[in-house]
């Protein structure tokens, strides 16, 4: 599945394709095809690891994605616009990025945030440049080789590894040992963090 790496280090992962997309097509489809719309005040539209709220009477919408300021997910606006079709009866309805503004079909879901496709490249761009890449490539090293958890990513499917808090002492190793490496891993969560928000075209580390 399209989470980071896989011990292997395999390049497409990278892919913007890889990571979870949203498409604004779909969600129109969604709320045309319910058939109660007219007598609800919200409708939420479930996405993988959050969701969006679309609030009928105001015709507008909020998303829920990852603050990195707050450290916690939010709802942030998401303003759509709806562009008549070529028809002049059917619509098309777009969503703005709730980063940027620019009007697109797609959102993706890059690292818990939801963004365009210029956003993510921006801050892909960024991030290389800061090295977190290769810290999260230590990280998983730690946790896969190193403390043997290599399920942790069937157990938390969304969760980026700069995250995971809990990792689960193998039973043939000593506590010592545990602990220098939990040590080591959470200093990488730490300097992952500082890089993360010190990138200075790091767009998402302002909301
Ligand atoms: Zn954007």
């Amino acid at each position: 599945m399209g989470g980071y790496g896989s011990g292997g280090h395999n390049r497409t992962h990278r892919q913007l394709e890889n990571f979870h997309r949203i498409d604004s097509f779909s969600f129109y489809d969604y709320l045309a095809g319910d058939k109660y719309l007219w007598c609800k005040t919200t409708v939420k539209y479930p996405l993988i690891g959050g969701d969006i709220i679309y609030y009928v009477q105001s015709k507008t919408a909020s998303i829920k994605t990852f603050s990195s300021k707050a450290g916690e997910y939010r709802y942030m606006d998401l303003p759509l616009s709806r562009v008549p079709g070529i028809d002049g009866k059917s619509v098309r309805m777009y969503f703005h990025c709730p980063y940027c503004g620019r009007r697109v079909r797609y959102l993706y879901n890059y690292y818990k945030h939801c963004v365009c496709r210029k956003c993510a490249k921006l801050n892909y761009a960024s991030q290389q440049k800061s090295g977190t890449d290769e810290m999260r490539l230590k990280m998983e090293r730690i946790v896969e080789k190193k403390l043997g958890y290599t399920w942790w990513r069937r157990e938390h499917p969304d969760l980026p590894i700069q995250y995971l808090w809990h990792i689960p002492k193998p039973r043939y190793m000593r506590w010592e040992k545990y602990e220098r490496l939990m040590k080591e891993f959470r200093q990488l969560q730490d300097d992952h963090e500082r890089a993360f928000l010190k990138g200075a075209s790091w767009i998402l580390s302002r909301f």
